[in-house]
């Protein structure tokens, strides 16, 4: 089997007065997050950590924020065009998340997240986890001044799967295991 795991990370500038938007779900919060798009952290470091294991480059390079279409863009749509990229050569087997923010609670969000996410990416909600925690009142996230994510993707690659134009020689001569 040809396991794949990819990492993403993201960080955004939490300002007075904007919508806060994390895993899809909006907020309520007397601050949210400065962005392109809505700047959702959580649904980026997700798409970020899916294109990583699977070698597709990144949310900047697929969603370029100069681009006036991504204006505001509702990330799961992002989240859930990558997931479609992804999937023409890998089973999406499970993503790992942890959304770090000093305020608010996020906790009661987190089965919302988690199935909006889930519904984005193309897989079962067992297989989308979502974390929360502090900042421990240090750095950018613990003096409220953002909100962090980071996430992990792991990748089956679809046997008989077409070989990706990007594949370096060596990657694509790498001989392969039996199947057990
Ligand atoms: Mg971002």
């Amino acid at each position: 089997m040809d396991i794949r795991v990819g990492v993403g990370w993201d960080i955004h500038r939490l300002e007075r007065g904007l919508p806060l938007v994390l895993g899809g779900v909006e907020i309520p919060h007397t601050h949210g997050l400065r962005g392109h798009s809505d700047a959702d952290a959580l649904t980026h470091a997700a798409v970020d950590a899916l294109l990583g294991a699977a070698s597709l480059g990144d949310i900047g390079t697929l969603f370029p924020d100069t681009d006036p279409a991504y204006e505001g863009a509702d990330s799961l749509e992002l989240l859930k065009e990558a997931a479609r990229r992804v999937r023409k050569r890998f089973a999406i087997m499970h993503i790992d998340s942890t959304v770090k923010a000093q305020m608010p609670l996020l906790r009661p969000h987190i089965p919302k997240m988690r199935k909006r996410m889930a519904e984005a990416a193309g897989i079962e909600i067992e297989r989308m986890s979502v974390k929360a925690k502090t900042g421990e009142r240090v750095g950018p996230v613990g003096r409220g001044e953002a909100i962090e994510a980071e996430a992990a993707a792991t990748l089956r690659l679809i046997e008989g799967a077409p070989s990706a134009s990007n594949d370096s020689p060596s990657s694509t001569s790498f001989p392969r295991e039996q199947e057990s």
